[in-house]
């Protein structure tokens, strides 16, 4: 079950936290991986090291998805090398949060442009790929803010609102090509992003949470797993909350 060997995934944002979690999930079960990290060269050695270790193909790039001229160029190259994608996870996310009296114009572009903008672009240069083998799988991480809202995140909630429109437009453009496209909204996670808050807004989170405790980094890479199997091949343009019932 959930097997992919001889597939080839591209994961955006996978030198840590959920991406480097679901790489080595799709590389447990055979995928070769292609991931793209932005600054962080050390981790992203790592992370191909770790990958490598479990007898598949892997390589890192740096390269910035909000960049569409960079991303497509990355995405033919990496197609070239590996031969075929089958899997895009549309990971890469950043936050620059302020309530909106405070937020700049500039953290609100920047948040657009990395997590919205950056899953069209990795989109749009996989779409002809897909359409032409007439199957694929796309998933993008969404967030339960993009549900819900979150004050001090207006900036983060719209892109992840957008990547959830985002989804369910290509899933509906895609459907007829076997093509599949899916968002996963996790709710808080132990990551180096969820780490970054301050501890009480970090507890104050936690404490809203049904099961009463973060989400693990494994519990999104399962979910990412079962939606690029080929079980999930009926499943398109849903959203899936992974978040103890936090958004429930
Ligand atoms: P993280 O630990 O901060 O890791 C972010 C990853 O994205 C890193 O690999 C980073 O690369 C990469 N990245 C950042 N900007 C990039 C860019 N412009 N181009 C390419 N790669 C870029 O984040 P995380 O907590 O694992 O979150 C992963 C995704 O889940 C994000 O989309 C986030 O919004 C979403 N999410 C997280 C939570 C949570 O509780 N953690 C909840 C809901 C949704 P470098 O290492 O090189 O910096």
């Amino acid at each position: 079950m959930f097997e992919l060997t001889g597939k080839t995934a591209i994961i955006t944002g996978a030198s840590r936290g959920i991406g480097k979690a679901i790489a080595m999930k799709f590389a447990q079960q055979g995928a070769n991986i292609a991931f793209m990290h932005i600054g962080d060269g050390e981790n992203a050695a790592r992370t191909e090291k770790e990958l490598t270790a479990l007898g598949i193909k892997a390589k890192g790039y740096e390269c910035d998805v909000s960049d569409f001229d960079a991303a497509k160029a990355l995405v033919d190259e990496i197609i070239a090398e590996f031969g075929e994608v089958h899997i895009l996870v549309n990971n890469a996310g950043i936050i620059r949060d302020g309530l909106m009296l405070s937020m700049k114009e500039s953290d609100f572009d920047k948040v657009i442009s990395v997590n919205l903008k950056g899953t069209f672009n990795m989109t749009k240069s996989v779409y002809q790929h897909f359409m032409k083998k007439r199957r694929g799988r796309i998933i993008n991480i969404s967030s339960i803010v993009g549900l819900n809202g979150n004050a001090g995140q207006a900036n983060y909630a719209s892109a992840k609102a957008g990547i959830i429109g985002m989804t369910k437009s290509v899933a509906k453009e895609l459907a007829s090509r076997n093509v599949t496209a899916n968002a996963i909204a996790p709710g808080f996670i132990a990551t180096d992003m969820t780490a970054s808050m301050p501890e009480k807004a970090r507890e104050a989170a936690i404490a809203t949470i049904p099961m009463k405790h973060a989400g693990q980094v494994e519990d999104i890479a399962n979910t990412a797993l079962f939606l690029a199997s080929d079980e999930a091949g009926y499943i398109t343009g849903e959203v899936i909350r992974v978040d103890g019932g936090m958004a429930m």
